[in-house]
């Protein structure tokens, strides 16, 4: 593995559709998403699926002990491989940031791009979507947890001179090409064919 590129911001922010479209414009770029990872085991009825399930549906976090265990099997899968990670939804509290701090030591973390879009356009966005999880309890919930858990991250990557914000409104484009200037200032981005 090339290293990783956490892509921050809040639920709604559009980490998964950019992380999809970088995934298929460049080559060797691999986008790897927890919600995805956690949806998909619910699907199949694994007993991580069982386990997730519920919690997911009402927006709380799953433990800390099962979310880095899912991450660092996925990274050592990929490790082998000459990708780049764009690791989107992990870390989500200090203990993941210091545990993926661990799984990349010592130069794996490239740096942590910040997609900033404010809590009244992400709820908009998120209603407009309806995912199971998108009621608007289920909203309030993650987003509540976005700020008390997650946003201290922020602070933890700009210390480390880890981090780039970057603007996430205006059109899905400009947002595109925002974040592919500032993925490719961490590491050389080649066109896919
Ligand atoms: P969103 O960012 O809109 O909440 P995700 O697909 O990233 O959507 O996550 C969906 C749910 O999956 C979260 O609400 C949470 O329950 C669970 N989840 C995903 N990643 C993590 C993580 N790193 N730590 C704990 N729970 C997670």
């Amino acid at each position: 593995m090339n290293g990783v590129v956490v892509v921050l911001g809040r639920q709604g922010a559009g980490k998964g559709t950019q992380c999809g479209l970088l995934q298929d414009r460049y080559d060797g770029v691999a986008h790897v998403s927890t919600g995805d990872m956690l949806r998909d085991a619910a699907a199949s009825g694994t007993p991580l699926g069982a386990h997730a399930e519920a919690i997911m549906a009402t927006g709380d976090l799953v433990p800390d002990d099962v979310m880095c265990d899912v991450v660092a099997e996925r990274l050592a899968a990929l490790d082998r491989s000459g990708v780049t990670v764009l690791l989107d939804g992990f870390p989500r509290t200090p203990a993941q940031a210091e545990a993926l701090a661990g799984m990349t030591a010592p130069d794996g973390l490239l740096g942590a791009v910040l997609l900033e879009v404010d809590v009244r356009e992400v709820s908009e966005r998120m209603q407009a979507r309806g995912r199971g999880d998108d009621t608007a309890e289920g909203i309030a919930r993650r987003l509540e947890l976005y700020e008390t858990q997650t946003a201290p991250l922020v602070d933890w990557f700009a210390e480390r001179g880890l981090l780039r914000r970057i603007n996430g409104t205006g059109e899905p484009a400009e947002v595109f090409d925002r974040l592919a200037t500032a993925i490719g200032g961490l590491v050389p981005l080649r066109l896919s064919r």
